[in-house]
């Protein structure tokens, strides 16, 4: 039976050689873990006698903190603080936050940084792989269509704030689909079960996540009211353990099958601006010219001849794929405007797809062209698709629009 005192001589011993660690290595020095671990444990009785040596000389080492935490799987000053709150329950409480300071949100979504992959803002599922990186990688790799955003979570506080933060500056996102491996860190994190409880029991009075049984599964830098916030706007669909990507697939188009669409009155903090688009007035001429697009289905190639606002051709540019052609054109300075860019990607999308599948190709008409104003753009009847010198005024060679 091991006394009190032995619990505390073992605590100290155990906190001093992983402070000593930290103080050997250069990457904690700037690290808010251990920032914020010296300052709790100063607090602490057995860091005013005990430690107090230790404690001084990591101070020592202390250099403007560069960062939150590296979240590193072995962490020094994590350990330190570990054994000491258990062996001492009067410290206990001052340790049981995660060392680490609220960071700051950006502006747009998602406004903080993070482990994440962001797929699409307006789909209705966020999906947490918990340690299993690679199984993020994956499926952002092929992402299903109801997926918002996909990344990992390796600690019961700062990450699971992170998660909450992001998921609330998105009212779209309805679920939130736990998955993959829920490991113990040596640290002691256990981040799937701590917000999984944090789902069927909440936070107390102090934001512990009652019944989490990660080691300092403390929301601190969020209120009751947040968190309850969050809490209905999203649902848990729990797959701890789950690795298969096919079975969380499935279970990410169920979730979208029963979106119940944007939460109403979401207290989003995040700035994004909602667009209504409209079709382009008129028509404002490339000053570097223009194209004529076609597809060569006996070659299978796509052909972009280039004609000055004269009319004039003074380039041929041809390529098997849509990226090859535009990249040249945009090389060779044979467009100037971004809207004179985009028409030309889609229409060498919209001809590629003629070579794939031998459905007819007709060039369409340029943004702000359309055909009943077509007079208006540059006033003759003859103008049509991306030809603005076709008419009297800019004379140009006649062209057949359809070569495919
Ligand atoms: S996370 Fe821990 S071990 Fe890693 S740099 Fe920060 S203090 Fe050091």
């Amino acid at each position: 039976m091991t006394t009190e005192t032995e619990r505390r001589q073992r605590a100290v011993g155990v906190a001093s050689e992983q402070l000593r660690k930290a103080i050997l290595a250069g990457k904690c020095h700037p690290c808010g873990c251990l920032h914020q671990t010296v300052s709790a444990l100063t607090e602490t009785e057995v860091g005013r006698k005990e430690l107090a040596s230790i404690l001084k000389e990591t101070r020592d080492v202390l250099v403007a903190k560069e960062y939150d935490c590296l979240g590193c799987p072995v962490c020094y000053p994590a350990l330190a603080s570990n054994v000491v709150g258990d062996a001492l329950p009067e410290a206990a409480q001052q340790l049981a936050a995660c060392p680490t300071d609220s960071p700051i949100e950006r502006v747009g979504w998602p406004p903080l940084p993070g482990d994440y992959h962001v797929i699409r803002y307006g789909a209705p599922v966020a999906v947490c792989t918990l340690n299993s990186a690679d199984l993020a990688g994956r499926l952002a790799g092929d992402p299903p269509q109801g997926l918002a955003i996909v990344g990992t979570l390796h600690t019961e506080n700062l990450g699971i704030e992170r998660i909450i933060r992001n998921v609330m500056a998105n009212p779209s996102i309805r679920f939130l689909v736990l998955c993959g491996e829920d490991t113990r860190q040596s640290i002691g994190h256990l981040p799937g079960q701590s917000l999984k409880s944090l789902f069927a029991k909440g936070v107390d009075d102090h934001g512990r996540i009652r019944e989490a049984q990660g080691k300092r599964p403390v929301l601190k830098n969020l209120t009751a009211d947040i968190v309850s916030v969050f809490l209905q706007q999203v649902e848990l669909v729990s797959l701890i353990g789950e690795m298969h990507e096919e079975a969380i697939k499935g279970q990410i188009a169920a979730a979208q099958a029963r979106d119940p669409g944007p939460l109403c009155g979401a207290a989003t903090t995040s700035r994004i601006e909602m667009i209504s688009a409209t079709e382009p007035r008129r028509l404002v001429i490339d000053p570097a010219g223009f194209f004529v697009v076609y597809p060569d289905a006996s070659r299978q190639r796509l052909i972009v001849e280039h004609y000055t606002v004269a009319g004039v051709l003074d380039s041929v540019v041809v390529g098997s794929t849509p990226a090859a052609v535009y990249t040249e054109v945009i090389e060779r300075h044979l467009l100037t405007r971004l809207d004179h860019a985009a028409y030309l990607g889609r229409e060498l999308g919209l001809a590629e797809r003629s070579l794939l599948t031998g459905e007819r190709y007709v060039q369409d008409r340029a943004p702000g062209e359309p055909g009943a104003t077509s007079q208006e753009a540059c006033g003759c009847e003859s103008h049509t698709g991306d030809v603005p010198g076709s008419c009297e005024t800019m004379p140009a060679p006649r062209m057949t629009r359809d070569r495919s």
